[in-house]
């Protein structure tokens, strides 16, 4: 392992650490291990192995060499000790939670969670007997007043999907900790990404990814991972993901997100100097009502923005005036930007969630999820800025 990069900035060790070229024939990128096992010298070697007693691969869904480097490399830059990369999000949070947790137990969430996350607690964890409370995780009086003798876990996004309220990491983890060190804080880390948002340096116990986003960043994966201290993560390894869901991600993958490292900083950066832009653009426009968007010196989480994030990320959300009929129309109009979920990629994508994701929900049952019939999501991409722009202005315009 080449880790003499360890003390080398974020985007050096993006690019460098976990991985040394002289161990693989100079190859310059990692090799892909695609094996589903491997071969032992002797049935002695092998029997260290399951024990425990030696280090070395033994079958790729309890662990593979490509995605050793990937996890390696995740753990540096989360700055935890270990990671676990996995087939997906719901995978690595499935798994996490499956590992933790176990019948009479509590969990604490914040009231807005990403869908498939919500009905993983709602319709999954709930059916096994564990308890969900949700609470708005910006109130520390209702994070503390939710806490039992029975909680366990305590789980938020930050910023949360759709109006891109912004959780307090440090105080909601002090908070926990003082009331007892055997909940964890559990933080989905999506939006950010280590590049702007390190949540166990805030005092979070563990960081969640669906890496489907931006850490693969290029719309051609889906994958997932869990970042956290040795014990835990070795726990979620074994009983997690070997045992209870066999969520395994493929090597090919692995490769393809460690190609996406390289330039996260980067596209980082340049995701949210263009989002910073369009959403100042868009917040001037008389089609608008409103926008959320942590960089703007308006939104009422600027302050905690800018003390816990590097930058204010690429998601931005916007209510259009004139409800359902406006926003489909609006959609329609769009020429160059995508109309697609998901978020992270190269390419601009818009999700209008009354006409696509939440057009079963009743109208009344939209509210109660914060989703008004404006609302308007922009995963701003890598193209030009004047492009996004100009394709906004153009579907605003015909509205
Ligand atoms: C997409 C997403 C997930 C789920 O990840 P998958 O890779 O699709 O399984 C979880 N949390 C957030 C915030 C997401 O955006």
């Amino acid at each position: 392992m080449n880790n003499d990069a360890q003390k080398a900035a974020f985007s050096t060790r993006a690019i460098h650490y976990g991985y040394d070229s002289s161990s693989a024939n100079g190859s310059l990128t990692p090799p892909i291990y695609m094996t589903s096992t491997f071969a032992f010298d002797s049935v002695e070697q092998g029997g260290e192995r399951f024990a425990g007693e030696a280090e070395g691969p033994i079958y790729s869904r309890l662990g593979n060499p490509t995605q050793s480097v990937l996890e390696t490399r995740l753990a540096d830059l989360e700055e935890g000790e270990a990671a676990l990369a996995m087939a997906s999000g719901m995978g690595a949070i499935s798994a996490t939670f499956w590992t933790l947790l176990k019948a009479g137990d509590h969990v604490v969430a914040d009231k807005t969670l990403y869908g498939c996350t919500f009905a993983f607690l709602e319709h999954g964890l709930k059916k096994f007997g564990v308890d969900v409370s949700y609470v708005d995780c910006c109130d520390l009086s209702a994070v503390k007043n939710a806490l039992t003798d029975q909680t366990r876990i305590v789980y938020f996004e930050s910023p949360v999907n759709p109006t891109l309220r912004v959780m307090d990491i440090a105080a909601i983890s002090q908070l926990v900790h003082n009331y007892s060190n055997d909940i964890k804080v559990i933080v989905d880390n999506t939006y950010c990404t280590p590049a702007l948002q390190r949540p166990l340096t805030l005092g979070a116990d563990l960081v969640v990814h669906s890496a489907t986003k931006y850490l693969g960043g290029h719309g051609d994966l889906i994958a997932g991972a869990v970042v956290g201290d040795e014990e835990t993560v070795t726990r979620i390894r074994l009983e997690g993901l070997k045992d209870m869901t066999g969520a395994v991600i493929s090597p090919m993958t692995a490769f393809l997100i460690q190609r996406g490292l390289k330039t996260l900083e980067l596209r980082m950066e340049r995701h949210s100097q263009s989002a910073l832009a369009i959403a100042r653009w868009l917040a001037e426009q008389p089609e608008i009502e409103q926008v959320y968007y942590p960089g703007l010196e308006s939104s009422p989480f600027y302050q905690l923005a800018q003390q816990q994030m590097t930058l204010p990320g690429g998601m931005i959300a916007f209510e259009l005036k004139g409800g359902l009929e406006k926003g489909k129309q609006f959609m329609n109009n769009l020429k160059m930007i995508k109309r697609a979920v998901s978020l992270g990629d190269a390419e601009t994508l818009c999700q209008h969630p009354a006409s696509m994701t939440h057009s079963t929900y009743t109208p009344e049952e939209r509210m109660a999820h914060d989703i008004s019939e404006g609302l308007v999501r922009i995963s701003v991409g890598l193209e030009d800025v004047k492009d996004i722009q100009a394709d906004l202005s153009q579907a605003l315009s015909v509205c």
